[in-house]
């Protein structure tokens, strides 16, 4: 039996940089993985859709090449090739870590592994590996709920949409998180006629409302039609056509769609991995729970990433797999992860961007706050490259000016939502940001313009 020092399980971004980080440390590391390095991030989530939202976004942008007479047959749009392009991204970048991986000398085994004794794991039933240390990095797939069953042919999960070599006439999504709201403006901007429906009274429930109330004017101004606080009740296949029942919203409603997306959630990846060998029990969700470390009931074996109940973001799984091979390690300065400094970002158009408190949560706590709103109009970089929808927003400590939450809304709101968090992150204050001389014209002057919000006036406010 071959024996290792860390044993993970998993090679998506939560498992493959957990081992590169033991390894760069001198440990003597194996990741199992049954199927591609990268996990659902690299082969079918983050980074096949923002490839698919990038040549969206290119296509939407040729109507403004119109308005300066360059005339475009949009008609000639190969949805096929905008496919192999997604799926030329995602080789690209899992061979990456292939590379990454033998770089740093981890042994990459091939196989499903499951947990046979504390510090044993066996792959594909038949090869037992030992170690001192046992990093559980499963993941997970899609949510799958009774009457609304994936078949990946005209009922589709996040996979589903993301292997579609032709473009549907029309597309029901169920569900308006993320994964709905992303999917939805790739689809409009592509020409389809898309419906998002939302069970709860806003698109994004677990963004700030201010900031969800502007997206879903702009999805409708976009020609997305939004219906919010309404519930699929049930869903019938009849040959290639789907019909929809809903219910609540202002009233019932009844789709006839040729696709629906169904993106309700996720669903851990715990059930085959002999957690009960060991005495792992999982919540009553099939999550792993574990400390603040990440280290589960027992001792030496750690779980991290979408099989713990923390968010079910790749940057969350890097960060908790470093937390994790940290402590294995016994390093004293072992970072830990804060809840209000985890950055959520969607790719839609506007793009939507936050950390911390949501004015609702500071609101329902009674914590005295201080708020500013920039509009994005306000920044001429914005008129100039024709982006003038958004918002940011900065939530600060009245007291204090201690910022408590940041909240983005618009172009690059993903990247610029990085210097809010920094201040955050820095203890710095509204003044620091203000005194420091921003480049023109930029974004970034916004951000100023919102601090300059908190401590006076913004001068384009
Ligand atoms: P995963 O990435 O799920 O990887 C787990 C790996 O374990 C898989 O490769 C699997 O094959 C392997 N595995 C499972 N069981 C076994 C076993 N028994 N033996 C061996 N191997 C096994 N997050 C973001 O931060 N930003 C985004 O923009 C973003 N976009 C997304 C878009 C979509 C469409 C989807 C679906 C998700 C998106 N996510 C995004 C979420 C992100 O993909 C996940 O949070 C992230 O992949 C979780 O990482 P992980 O390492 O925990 O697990």
């Amino acid at each position: 039996m071959s024996h290792f020092d860390i044993i993970v399980i998993g090679a998506g971004p939560g498992g493959y940089t957990a081992a590169i980080r033991a390894a760069q440390q001198g440990q003597k590391v194996a990741l199992i993985e049954k199927d591609s390095p990268g996990g659902v991030c690299l082969n079918w989530g983050c980074i096949p859709s923002k490839n698919l939202i990038h040549q969206a976004g290119q296509f939407a942008s040729l109507s403004a090449m119109e308005a300066v007479g360059v005339k475009v047959d949009r008609s000639s749009l190969d949805y096929q090739q905008v496919h192999n392009q997604s799926r030329d991204v995602v080789k690209t970048l899992t061979q990456g870590v292939k590379h990454l991986l033998k770089k740093n000398q981890v042994t990459l085994i091939q196989g499903t592994a499951r947990l046979s004794a504390k510090n044993k794991v066996t792959v594909n039933d038949n090869t037992d590996y030992s170690a001192r240390h046992i990093l559980l990095a499963t993941g997970s797939r899609p949510l799958q709920l009774k009457g609304f069953e994936c078949d990946e042919k005209t009922v589709l999960s996040s996979t589903g949409i993301l292997a579609l070599t032709e473009l549907p006439q029309s597309l029901v999504i169920l569900g308006g998180g993320a994964i709905g709201c992303e999917f939805a403006y790739v689809m409009n901007s592509f020409g389809v006629k898309v419906t998002l429906v939302e069970a709860l009274p806003q698109l994004l429930p677990a963004e700030d409302s201010e900031i969800c109330e502007l997206l879903e004017e702009q999805f409708k101004r976009a020609g997305i039609k939004v219906l919010t606080a309404t519930r699929a009740k049930s869903l019938k296949k009849q040959k290639n056509q789907i019909t929809i029942q809903l219910e609540g919203g202002q009233k019932p409603e009844k789709f006839n769609t040729d696709k629906a997306l169904v993106v309700f959630g996720r669903t851990p990846n715990t059930e085959s991995l002999g957690l009960e060998t060991v005495g792992i029990q999982t919540d009553d969700r099939g999550y792993i729970p574990v400390d603040s470390h990440g280290q589960t009931s027992v001792p030496g074996i750690y779980a991290i990433g979408d099989i713990t109940a923390t968010p079910a973001l790749a940057h969350v799984a890097t960060r908790e797999g470093e937390i994790a091979v940290n402590h294995m390690l016994g390093n004293s300065h072992s970072p830990t992860l804060d809840s209000h400094s985890i950055p959520s970002a969607i790719y839609c158009e506007p793009q939507v961007a936050s950390f911390g408190y949501r004015e609702q949560d500071l609101q329902a706590s009674n914590i005295a706050y201080k708020k500013s709103v920039f509009n994005y109009s306000g920044a001429g970089k914005s008129i100039a490259v024709g982006k003038p929808e958004g918002v940011i927003k900065v939530l600060c400590d009245k007291q204090t000016g201690e910022v408590l939450g940041g909240h983005i809304l618009g172009h690059n709101a993903t990247e610029l939502i990085h210097q809010l968090l920094l201040v955050k992150n820095s203890e710095l204050l509204p003044e620091d940001v203000t005194a420091m001389i921003h480049a023109h014209p930029t974004l970034s002057e916004g951000i100023a313009e919102a601090m300059a919000g908190i401590v006076g006036k913004p001068i384009h406010g």
